[in-house]
């Protein structure tokens, strides 16, 4: 294909940060930016020419979006097929709609995954109480029920621990469709996020370690602490998935690195990636300017680390009391702050996030950490003072 040059518009599936982040960097490279989602005054909207406030199930929506734009990319996967479809019949989708398909159910992407050879827990297909059983027969425990679609940071997730767990759980399943993973006892998670071209070309940022709480990410540092043969070995996992799924775009793999040093694939995402938020202030070539490059046929760009990083996201919860105390973490002269623009803060909700650049990744993790407690320290020391 010829390239899509800027001043040319992309369209955006979805309305979020990722999208946002896509935006600024597609502005800042001369295109227009396009946007439909459900929702208005959206992270992503705000940033945009034009925002359409349309469910994704309007089909006559979506092809009036795809008719006003060169490529079509999206920022969250759980965008229903036949709106990619409709898409994909006037204008270019990237990445295509049978990577998405693969990606937004839990069962599909870890049937193709092992039908590939490439390395997950073991895990069984559950759809109904005696499945279950029979499921966590084979897999012992503990073990982890997830819905098989529209699950991400968690939710639709429990732990199992016992039979009897299981059977409380068995009697709430419903008519939906679940995986049953074995509980990896993991040393640590780590992702590596990519991009690669229509051509095959392959640019990937390293390993990055991953913190979770509450199963929502918290902590992301590059580069990652672990032996070089493992950060070979999954920057190889992610160049071979992203061509066997023959990708356009970014992709994110997220691996358990299990204490024995084994690599096992956790899941896939087919667009940026919160642990690559890192990139846009310390990587030559951010993922979400990647990602651009990609989806128009443009050279990719450098991958290189400026320096090492930490990123702390910022949830709803930092909000509890009130505004956070911006002013404390910028104190922090290495210190930067992104903000989503989300108008409401729900716990647990992605709110922004802070990026640290230092001398070596530990000193990264330590500074955004402390800059991400200057956010509060002021109230919790008034409430000391009373
Ligand atoms: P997910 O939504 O599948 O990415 O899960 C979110 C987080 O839950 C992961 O990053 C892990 O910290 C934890 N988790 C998910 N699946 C497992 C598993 N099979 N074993 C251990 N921890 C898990």
């Amino acid at each position: 294909m010829s390239a899509i040059l800027p001043g040319a518009t992309v369209g955006v599936l979805g309305s979020g940060q990722l999208g946002r982040m896509f935006a600024i960097a597609a502005r800042r490279m001369g295109y227009r930016v396009h946007t439909l989602s459900p929702l208005a005054d959206t992270p992503t909207g705000q940033i945009s020419d034009r925002e359409y406030q349309r469910p994704y199930e309007d089909l006559d929506a979506v092809a009036e979006f795809a008719r006003g734009v060169s490529v079509v990319t999206f920022e969250f996967e759980n965008v229903p097929a036949e709106a990619v479809e409709a898409a994909a019949q006037l204008v270019p989708v990237r990445p295509s709609g049978e990577v998405l398909y693969t990606a937004q159910n839990r069962l599909r992407e870890k049937n193709f995954l092992s039908r590939r050879g490439f390395p997950v827990t073991r895990f069984r297909h559950v759809n109904s109480e005696e499945s279950l059983r029979a499921a966590t027969e084979e897999i012992g425990y503990p073990a982890v029920l997830k819905t098989a679609s529209s699950g991400y940071d968690g939710k639709g997730q429990t732990r199992l621990d016992s039979a009897e767990d299981m059977e409380q759980r068995a009697a709430t399943l419903g008519g939906r469709e679940w995986i049953l993973e074995a509980f990896v006892d993991f040393e640590r998670e780590v992702s590596v996020v990519a991009a690669r071209a229509e051509a095959g070309e392959f640019k990937h940022y390293g390993v990055i370690e991953n913190a979770h709480r509450r199963h929502i990410l918290d902590l992301s540092v590059a580069p990652a602490h672990v032996a070089e043969a493992t950060a070979r070995e999954a920057v190889e996992i992610a160049r071979a998935v992203m061509e066997a799924l023959d990708v356009v775009g970014v992709m994110c793999v997220e691996f358990f690195l299990t204490r024995e040093g084994r690599l096992l694939i956790n899941e896939l995402a087919p667009r940026p990636h919160n642990s690559g938020h890192f990139t846009f202030d310390a990587c030559a070539t951010s993922q979400f300017e990647q990602q651009l490059r990609a989806v128009c046929g443009l050279p990719l760009g450098s991958t290189e680390l400026l320096r090492p990083a930490a990123m702390a996201n910022l949830l709803g919860d930092l909000w509890h009391e009130g505004e956070p105390d911006w002013r404390a973490a910028l104190t922090f002269p290495a210190v930067k702050l992104h903000l989503y623009g989300k108008s409401e803060a729900r716990p647990a909700r992605k709110m922004g996030h802070l990026t640290a650049l230092a001398a070596s990744a530990e000193e990264a993790a330590r500074t955004a950490l402390a800059a991400r407690d200057a956010l509060t320290r002021s109230r919790a020391s008034g409430r000391g003072n009373l």
